[in-house]
Protein backbone atom coordinates (compact mmCIF):
# COMPACT_ATOMS: atom_id res chain seq x y z
CA UNK A 1 0.00 0.00 0.00
CA UNK A 2 1.51 3.39 -0.61
CA UNK A 3 1.90 5.93 1.93
CA UNK A 4 1.10 9.84 1.84
CA UNK A 5 0.42 12.32 4.44
CA UNK A 6 -3.25 13.48 3.95
CA UNK A 7 -4.83 17.04 5.61
CA UNK A 8 -8.07 16.60 7.00
CA UNK A 9 -8.35 19.66 8.36
CA UNK A 10 -6.79 22.92 8.33
CA UNK A 11 -4.38 24.40 10.63
CA UNK A 12 -1.13 23.80 12.23
CA UNK A 13 1.75 21.52 11.14
CA UNK A 14 -0.01 18.79 13.23
CA UNK A 15 -2.76 18.16 10.40
CA UNK A 16 -0.10 16.21 8.68
CA UNK A 17 -0.76 12.66 9.04
CA UNK A 18 0.44 10.01 7.25
CA UNK A 19 -1.95 7.56 6.11
CA UNK A 20 -2.08 4.26 3.97
CA UNK A 21 -3.92 5.17 0.48
CA UNK A 22 -4.90 2.57 -2.54
CA UNK A 23 -3.43 3.76 -5.68
CA UNK A 24 -5.22 3.07 -9.13
CA UNK A 25 -4.06 1.92 -11.90
CA UNK A 26 -2.97 5.08 -13.79
CA UNK A 27 -5.71 6.84 -16.06
CA UNK A 28 -4.86 7.96 -19.67
CA UNK A 29 -2.73 10.40 -19.93
CA UNK A 30 -1.26 9.46 -16.50
CA UNK A 31 1.83 7.44 -15.56
CA UNK A 32 2.58 6.08 -12.10
CA UNK A 33 5.72 7.13 -10.43
CA UNK A 34 7.45 5.50 -7.49
CA UNK A 35 8.97 8.76 -5.71
CA UNK A 36 12.34 8.81 -4.74
CA UNK A 37 12.05 12.64 -3.01
CA UNK A 38 9.44 15.08 -2.75
CA UNK A 39 10.35 19.04 -2.63
CA UNK A 40 9.59 21.22 0.10
CA UNK A 41 7.97 24.46 -0.10
CA UNK A 42 6.21 27.62 1.18
CA UNK A 43 3.66 26.98 -1.16
CA UNK A 44 2.79 23.90 1.07
CA UNK A 45 2.44 25.63 4.14
CA UNK A 46 -0.57 27.96 2.63
CA UNK A 47 -2.47 25.15 1.64
CA UNK A 48 -1.96 23.55 4.80
CA UNK A 49 -2.91 27.20 6.86
CA UNK A 50 -6.36 27.68 3.88
CA UNK A 51 -4.17 30.98 3.10
CA UNK A 52 -4.38 29.25 -0.45
CA UNK A 53 -7.18 27.12 -1.58
CA UNK A 54 -7.02 23.29 -2.53
CA UNK A 55 -9.32 22.88 -5.61
CA UNK A 56 -10.35 19.29 -4.13
CA UNK A 57 -11.34 20.51 -1.35
CA UNK A 58 -10.90 18.51 2.44
CA UNK A 59 -9.33 16.07 2.63
CA UNK A 60 -6.50 16.84 0.22
CA UNK A 61 -2.48 15.52 0.00
CA UNK A 62 -0.31 18.89 0.04
CA UNK A 63 2.64 19.24 -2.16
CA UNK A 64 3.74 20.21 -5.69
CA UNK A 65 7.13 19.05 -6.43
CA UNK A 66 9.22 15.84 -6.90
CA UNK A 67 11.13 13.30 -8.52
CA UNK A 68 10.69 9.81 -8.77
CA UNK A 69 10.68 6.48 -11.54
CA UNK A 70 8.05 5.44 -13.85
CA UNK A 71 6.32 2.28 -12.77
CA UNK A 72 3.32 2.08 -14.54
CA UNK A 73 1.96 4.04 -18.09
CA UNK A 74 -1.41 4.99 -18.41
CA UNK A 75 -3.49 4.59 -21.94
CA UNK A 76 -2.28 7.29 -24.74
CA UNK A 77 0.93 7.73 -23.06
CA UNK A 78 3.93 7.89 -25.38
CA UNK A 79 6.27 10.36 -24.50
CA UNK A 80 7.18 7.90 -21.01
CA UNK A 81 8.13 4.60 -20.19
CA UNK A 82 8.44 2.29 -17.28
CA UNK A 83 11.84 3.33 -15.83
CA UNK A 84 12.18 6.61 -16.87
CA UNK A 85 13.51 9.22 -14.52
CA UNK A 86 10.86 12.05 -13.69
CA UNK A 87 10.58 15.13 -12.16
CA UNK A 88 7.83 17.81 -12.01
CA UNK A 89 6.61 20.96 -10.09
CA UNK A 90 2.94 21.62 -10.63
CA UNK A 91 0.95 18.74 -9.66
CA UNK A 92 -1.10 18.52 -6.37
CA UNK A 93 -0.88 15.56 -3.88
CA UNK A 94 3.13 15.23 -4.28
CA UNK A 95 3.37 14.28 -0.05
CA UNK A 96 3.17 10.40 -0.99
CA UNK A 97 5.18 7.35 -1.65
CA UNK A 98 3.96 6.49 -5.44
CA UNK A 99 1.15 8.45 -6.62
CA UNK A 100 -0.34 8.86 -10.35
CA UNK A 101 0.54 12.26 -12.09
CA UNK A 102 -0.46 13.65 -15.78
CA UNK A 103 1.74 13.70 -17.86
CA UNK A 104 1.54 17.43 -18.61
CA UNK A 105 3.60 18.26 -15.96
CA UNK A 106 6.61 15.60 -15.83
CA UNK A 107 10.05 16.33 -17.44
CA UNK A 108 12.71 13.57 -18.23
CA UNK A 109 15.42 13.84 -15.31
CA UNK A 110 19.00 14.05 -16.78
CA UNK A 111 21.04 11.53 -15.96
CA UNK A 112 23.68 13.45 -13.96
CA UNK A 113 21.44 14.75 -11.39
CA UNK A 114 20.34 12.73 -8.74
CA UNK A 115 16.69 12.25 -8.22
CA UNK A 116 16.95 13.12 -4.50
CA UNK A 117 18.35 15.98 -5.69
CA UNK A 118 15.74 17.00 -8.85
CA UNK A 119 13.17 16.22 -6.42
CA UNK A 120 13.85 19.12 -4.33
CA UNK A 121 15.03 21.63 -6.85
CA UNK A 122 12.71 21.81 -9.50
CA UNK A 123 9.85 24.42 -8.02
CA UNK A 124 12.47 26.92 -6.20
CA UNK A 125 15.49 26.21 -9.34
CA UNK A 126 12.31 26.97 -11.75
CA UNK A 127 10.73 29.75 -9.99
CA UNK A 128 14.67 31.45 -9.87
CA UNK A 129 14.85 30.64 -13.84
CA UNK A 130 11.65 32.84 -14.40
CA UNK A 131 12.47 35.46 -11.81
CA UNK A 132 15.81 36.51 -13.45
CA UNK A 133 15.20 35.40 -16.97
CA UNK A 134 11.58 35.88 -17.78
CA UNK A 135 10.13 38.63 -15.38
CA UNK A 136 13.09 41.06 -15.37
CA UNK A 137 16.27 39.94 -17.47
CA UNK A 138 18.85 40.28 -15.59
CA UNK A 139 22.21 40.84 -16.72
CA UNK A 140 25.80 42.36 -16.07
CA UNK A 141 24.13 46.02 -15.52
CA UNK A 142 21.71 45.00 -13.00
CA UNK A 143 22.01 45.35 -9.42
CA UNK A 144 18.95 44.18 -7.86
CA UNK A 145 18.10 43.07 -4.06
CA UNK A 146 16.43 39.37 -3.20
CA UNK A 147 15.06 38.73 0.07
CA UNK A 148 14.83 35.80 2.46
CA UNK A 149 18.60 35.33 -0.19
CA UNK A 150 19.57 31.86 2.53
CA UNK A 151 16.20 30.48 1.29
CA UNK A 152 15.49 27.63 -1.13
CA UNK A 153 14.77 29.86 -4.02
CA UNK A 154 17.22 32.59 -2.15
CA UNK A 155 20.14 30.75 -2.66
CA UNK A 156 20.20 29.39 -6.23
CA UNK A 157 18.66 32.98 -6.82
CA UNK A 158 21.87 34.45 -5.80
CA UNK A 159 24.16 32.03 -7.88
CA UNK A 160 22.13 32.41 -11.02
CA UNK A 161 22.23 36.36 -11.06
CA UNK A 162 25.77 36.27 -10.15
CA UNK A 163 26.37 33.71 -13.44
CA UNK A 164 24.37 36.10 -15.18
CA UNK A 165 26.81 38.97 -14.10
CA UNK A 166 24.71 40.94 -11.44
CA UNK A 167 25.50 42.69 -8.93
CA UNK A 168 23.63 40.91 -6.18
CA UNK A 169 21.99 42.28 -2.75
CA UNK A 170 20.60 39.72 -0.54
CA UNK A 171 18.72 39.63 3.22
CA UNK A 172 19.09 37.28 5.26
CA UNK A 173 17.63 36.58 9.54
CA UNK A 174 20.96 35.72 10.76
CA UNK A 175 24.60 35.62 10.72
CA UNK A 176 24.94 31.76 9.78
CA UNK A 177 22.18 32.12 6.95
CA UNK A 178 24.25 36.09 5.40
CA UNK A 179 27.72 33.41 5.85
CA UNK A 180 25.54 30.68 3.33
CA UNK A 181 24.24 33.48 1.10
CA UNK A 182 27.84 35.17 0.94
CA UNK A 183 29.51 31.83 -0.23
CA UNK A 184 26.35 31.63 -3.14
CA UNK A 185 26.55 34.87 -5.58
CA UNK A 186 25.59 37.56 -3.25
CA UNK A 187 27.75 40.27 -2.92
CA UNK A 188 26.09 42.07 0.21
CA UNK A 189 24.16 40.63 2.14
CA UNK A 190 21.95 42.60 5.17
CA UNK A 191 20.49 41.22 8.50
CA UNK A 192 16.88 42.45 8.11
CA UNK A 193 16.24 41.56 11.32
CA UNK A 194 18.71 43.90 13.17
CA UNK A 195 19.72 46.39 10.71
CA UNK A 196 17.36 48.91 8.16
CA UNK A 197 17.53 47.10 4.63
CA UNK A 198 16.29 50.66 2.87
CA UNK A 199 19.32 52.86 4.22
CA UNK A 200 21.96 49.92 3.66
CA UNK A 201 20.58 49.36 -0.25
CA UNK A 202 20.92 53.16 -0.22
CA UNK A 203 24.40 52.83 1.07
CA UNK A 204 25.99 50.12 -1.26
CA UNK A 205 24.26 51.74 -3.96
CA UNK A 206 25.35 55.08 -3.62
CA UNK A 207 22.11 56.31 -3.25
CA UNK A 208 20.49 55.35 -6.70
CA UNK A 209 18.50 52.04 -5.65
CA UNK A 210 18.09 48.95 -7.24
CA UNK A 211 16.48 47.93 -11.07
CA UNK A 212 14.72 45.05 -9.07
CA UNK A 213 13.41 43.80 -5.96
CA UNK A 214 12.26 40.23 -5.56
CA UNK A 215 10.11 40.44 -2.71
CA UNK A 216 8.51 36.52 -1.14
CA UNK A 217 8.53 37.60 2.25
CA UNK A 218 5.59 39.54 1.81
CA UNK A 219 4.22 42.01 4.86
CA UNK A 220 7.35 42.64 7.27
CA UNK A 221 8.95 43.96 4.02
CA UNK A 222 6.39 46.05 2.60
CA UNK A 223 6.57 48.84 1.57
CA UNK A 224 9.91 49.38 2.79
CA UNK A 225 10.93 46.85 -0.41
CA UNK A 226 9.33 49.79 -2.64
CA UNK A 227 12.05 52.17 -1.27
CA UNK A 228 15.08 50.65 -2.31
CA UNK A 229 13.98 50.72 -6.10
CA UNK A 230 15.66 53.32 -8.59
CA UNK A 231 12.66 55.42 -10.15
CA UNK A 232 10.98 53.02 -13.21
CA UNK A 233 12.37 50.10 -11.46
CA UNK A 234 10.41 47.11 -10.79
CA UNK A 235 9.30 45.39 -7.62
CA UNK A 236 8.05 41.65 -8.20
CA UNK A 237 6.37 40.48 -5.29
CA UNK A 238 6.09 36.94 -5.37
CA UNK A 239 5.29 35.49 -1.71
CA UNK A 240 4.09 35.49 1.48
CA UNK A 241 6.46 34.09 3.62
CA UNK A 242 5.57 36.58 6.60
CA UNK A 243 1.76 36.83 6.04
CA UNK A 244 0.01 38.59 2.98
CA UNK A 245 0.49 42.51 1.94
CA UNK A 246 -2.98 43.39 2.27
CA UNK A 247 -3.11 47.03 1.80
CA UNK A 248 -1.83 47.74 -1.87
CA UNK A 249 -2.90 50.68 -3.17
CA UNK A 250 -1.51 51.02 -6.97
CA UNK A 251 -0.76 55.47 -6.26
CA UNK A 252 2.18 54.23 -3.85
CA UNK A 253 3.67 53.36 -7.19
CA UNK A 254 4.00 57.01 -8.46
CA UNK A 255 5.05 57.81 -5.56
CA UNK A 256 7.98 56.07 -4.70
CA UNK A 257 8.81 57.04 -8.55
CA UNK A 258 7.10 55.83 -11.40
CA UNK A 259 7.74 51.93 -10.58
CA UNK A 260 6.59 49.00 -12.38
CA UNK A 261 4.84 46.01 -9.80
CA UNK A 262 4.37 42.41 -10.75
CA UNK A 263 2.82 39.12 -8.99
CA UNK A 264 3.72 36.44 -10.73
CA UNK A 265 3.49 32.67 -10.15
CA UNK A 266 5.83 29.98 -11.62
CA UNK A 267 2.39 28.21 -12.71
CA UNK A 268 2.22 30.85 -15.30
CA UNK A 269 5.30 30.45 -16.71
CA UNK A 270 5.35 27.00 -17.28
CA UNK A 271 1.79 26.61 -18.25
CA UNK A 272 2.20 25.10 -22.00
CA UNK A 273 4.73 22.21 -22.44
CA UNK A 274 7.24 23.89 -24.41
CA UNK A 275 7.73 26.69 -21.92
CA UNK A 276 7.62 23.96 -19.09
CA UNK A 277 10.68 22.22 -21.15
CA UNK A 278 12.44 25.77 -21.42
CA UNK A 279 12.22 26.89 -18.20
CA UNK A 280 13.06 23.07 -16.78
CA UNK A 281 16.28 22.92 -19.34
CA UNK A 282 17.47 25.84 -18.32
CA UNK A 283 17.43 24.81 -14.65
CA UNK A 284 18.94 21.39 -15.75
CA UNK A 285 21.86 23.26 -17.82
CA UNK A 286 22.75 26.07 -15.38
CA UNK A 287 23.00 23.19 -12.04
CA UNK A 288 25.05 20.51 -14.82
CA UNK A 289 27.45 23.31 -15.27
CA UNK A 290 28.09 24.07 -11.36
CA UNK A 291 27.24 27.07 -11.73
CA UNK A 292 24.90 26.67 -9.61
CA UNK A 293 24.86 24.17 -7.14
CA UNK A 294 21.48 22.27 -5.34
CA UNK A 295 21.78 22.45 -1.14
CA UNK A 296 19.36 20.18 -0.10
CA UNK A 297 20.59 21.35 3.60
CA UNK A 298 17.72 19.39 5.11
CA UNK A 299 16.28 15.85 4.53
CA UNK A 300 13.08 14.51 6.75
CA UNK A 301 11.03 11.21 6.44
CA UNK A 302 8.28 12.00 4.44
CA UNK A 303 6.10 10.87 7.88
CA UNK A 304 7.88 13.86 9.42
CA UNK A 305 6.64 16.09 7.00
CA UNK A 306 4.60 17.87 9.90
CA UNK A 307 8.28 18.73 11.88
CA UNK A 308 9.48 19.93 8.26
CA UNK A 309 6.92 22.70 8.06
CA UNK A 310 7.69 23.48 11.59
CA UNK A 311 11.14 24.16 11.07
CA UNK A 312 10.68 26.53 7.84
CA UNK A 313 7.68 28.40 9.27
CA UNK A 314 10.36 28.99 12.28
CA UNK A 315 12.86 29.67 9.94
CA UNK A 316 15.39 27.21 10.85
CA UNK A 317 16.08 25.73 7.22
CA UNK A 318 18.65 27.06 4.94
CA UNK A 319 18.56 25.89 1.12
CA UNK A 320 16.37 23.33 -0.09
CA UNK A 321 14.44 20.31 2.14
CA UNK A 322 13.52 17.29 0.63
CA UNK A 323 10.84 14.47 2.50
CA UNK A 324 11.90 11.01 1.57
CA UNK A 325 9.27 8.78 1.65
P1 LIG B 1 12.42 29.67 2.11
O1 LIG B 1 13.37 28.56 2.23
O2 LIG B 1 12.90 30.95 1.48
O3 LIG B 1 11.83 29.96 3.54
C1 LIG B 1 11.24 31.18 3.85
C2 LIG B 1 12.27 32.17 4.42
O4 LIG B 1 11.64 33.44 4.50
C3 LIG B 1 12.69 31.83 5.84
O5 LIG B 1 13.74 30.91 5.92
C4 LIG B 1 13.07 33.19 6.37
O6 LIG B 1 14.44 33.48 6.08
C5 LIG B 1 12.22 34.16 5.54
N1 LIG B 1 11.17 34.77 6.36
C6 LIG B 1 11.05 36.09 6.61
N2 LIG B 1 10.03 36.34 7.42
C7 LIG B 1 9.49 35.14 7.73
C8 LIG B 1 8.41 34.75 8.57
N3 LIG B 1 7.68 35.66 9.26
N4 LIG B 1 8.11 33.45 8.67
C9 LIG B 1 8.83 32.53 7.99
N5 LIG B 1 9.88 32.85 7.18
C10 LIG B 1 10.21 34.15 7.06
O7 LIG B 1 11.11 29.18 1.35
P2 LIG B 1 10.96 28.78 -0.21
O8 LIG B 1 12.28 28.83 -0.88
O9 LIG B 1 10.13 27.56 -0.29
O10 LIG B 1 10.06 29.95 -0.75
C11 LIG B 1 10.50 31.31 -0.65
C12 LIG B 1 9.36 32.24 -0.95
O11 LIG B 1 9.13 32.25 -2.34
C13 LIG B 1 8.02 31.87 -0.29
O12 LIG B 1 7.36 33.06 0.09
C14 LIG B 1 7.28 31.20 -1.41
O13 LIG B 1 5.89 31.28 -1.27
C15 LIG B 1 7.77 32.01 -2.59
N6 LIG B 1 7.67 31.29 -3.87
C16 LIG B 1 6.93 31.88 -4.86
C17 LIG B 1 6.87 31.30 -6.09
C18 LIG B 1 6.17 32.01 -7.19
O14 LIG B 1 6.28 31.59 -8.34
N7 LIG B 1 5.44 33.08 -6.93
C19 LIG B 1 7.47 30.00 -6.36
C20 LIG B 1 8.30 29.51 -5.27
C21 LIG B 1 8.36 30.13 -4.06
P3 LIG B 1 15.26 34.44 7.10
O15 LIG B 1 15.35 33.68 8.40
O16 LIG B 1 16.56 34.65 6.44
O17 LIG B 1 14.44 35.67 7.23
Amino acid sequence: MAQAIVVRALGGPDVLKMEGITLQPPGPGEVQIRQAAIGLNFIDVYFRTGLYKSAEGLPFIPGKEGAGVVTAVGDNVSRFVVGDRVAYASADGAYASERNIEIAHLVKVPDGIPLETAGAMMLKGMTAQYLLNQTFKVGPETTLLFHAAAGGVGLIAGQWAKALGATVIGTAGSQDKIDLALAHGYDHVINYRTDNFVSQVKEITSGKGVDVVYDSVGRDTYPASLDCIKPRGLWVSFGNSSGPVDAFNIGVLAQKGSLFATRPTLFGYIATRPALEACANSLFDIVQSNKVRINVNQTYALADAAQAHADLEARKTSGTTALIP
